[in-house]
Protein backbone atom coordinates (compact mmCIF):
# COMPACT_ATOMS: atom_id res chain seq x y z
CA UNK A 1 0.00 0.00 0.00
CA UNK A 2 1.17 3.17 -0.67
CA UNK A 3 2.44 6.38 2.21
CA UNK A 4 1.00 8.80 -0.32
CA UNK A 5 -2.44 9.28 0.51
CA UNK A 6 -4.38 13.01 0.40
CA UNK A 7 -4.86 14.56 4.02
CA UNK A 8 -8.89 14.94 3.21
CA UNK A 9 -10.17 11.94 1.57
CA UNK A 10 -7.38 9.15 2.18
CA UNK A 11 -7.50 8.54 -1.74
CA UNK A 12 -4.17 7.53 -2.98
CA UNK A 13 -2.29 10.60 -4.89
CA UNK A 14 -1.17 10.61 -8.33
CA UNK A 15 1.98 12.58 -9.77
CA UNK A 16 1.25 15.56 -11.78
CA UNK A 17 3.92 17.91 -12.95
CA UNK A 18 5.59 18.62 -9.98
CA UNK A 19 3.27 17.62 -6.71
CA UNK A 20 1.30 15.30 -5.74
CA UNK A 21 -2.83 15.47 -7.08
CA UNK A 22 -5.31 14.26 -5.25
CA UNK A 23 -7.68 13.20 -8.07
CA UNK A 24 -10.52 13.03 -6.22
CA UNK A 25 -10.62 16.35 -3.76
CA UNK A 26 -8.89 18.07 -7.37
CA UNK A 27 -6.16 19.52 -5.76
CA UNK A 28 -2.37 19.80 -4.90
CA UNK A 29 -0.98 17.81 -2.25
CA UNK A 30 2.29 19.05 -1.03
CA UNK A 31 4.42 17.08 0.49
CA UNK A 32 6.42 17.76 4.22
CA UNK A 33 9.29 16.35 5.39
CA UNK A 34 10.07 16.67 9.32
CA UNK A 35 13.35 16.01 10.96
CA UNK A 36 12.61 12.83 13.54
CA UNK A 37 15.02 14.70 16.38
CA UNK A 38 14.40 18.44 16.17
CA UNK A 39 10.92 18.57 13.90
CA UNK A 40 12.38 21.24 11.69
CA UNK A 41 11.17 20.91 7.59
CA UNK A 42 14.04 18.81 5.66
CA UNK A 43 15.12 19.95 2.59
CA UNK A 44 15.34 17.31 -0.05
CA UNK A 45 18.26 16.16 -1.76
CA UNK A 46 18.15 13.94 -4.73
CA UNK A 47 21.78 12.33 -5.77
CA UNK A 48 22.04 9.76 -8.19
CA UNK A 49 18.75 8.48 -8.00
CA UNK A 50 18.56 8.32 -4.25
CA UNK A 51 16.51 10.66 -2.50
CA UNK A 52 18.43 11.56 1.23
CA UNK A 53 16.89 14.51 3.44
CA UNK A 54 18.87 16.95 4.84
CA UNK A 55 18.47 18.71 8.45
CA UNK A 56 19.43 22.57 8.47
CA UNK A 57 19.06 22.87 12.15
CA UNK A 58 20.73 19.53 13.25
CA UNK A 59 22.86 20.21 9.99
CA UNK A 60 23.10 16.59 9.04
CA UNK A 61 21.36 14.15 6.42
CA UNK A 62 19.04 11.86 7.90
CA UNK A 63 17.81 8.45 7.55
CA UNK A 64 15.28 8.29 5.26
CA UNK A 65 13.55 5.40 7.16
CA UNK A 66 13.32 7.34 10.41
CA UNK A 67 11.75 11.14 8.71
CA UNK A 68 8.66 11.90 9.48
CA UNK A 69 5.86 12.64 6.25
CA UNK A 70 2.97 14.91 6.33
CA UNK A 71 0.69 15.63 3.31
CA UNK A 72 -0.94 19.26 3.38
CA UNK A 73 -3.54 20.50 0.67
CA UNK A 74 -3.32 23.53 -0.97
ZN1 LIG B 1 -8.56 13.96 -1.73
ZN1 LIG C 1 16.84 18.34 12.74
Amino acid sequence: MSDNVCPDCQSELSWKDDGYYCDFCQHTVKKHVFCPDCEHEMEKLQACGSASYFCNFCNELKSKSRITIRFESV
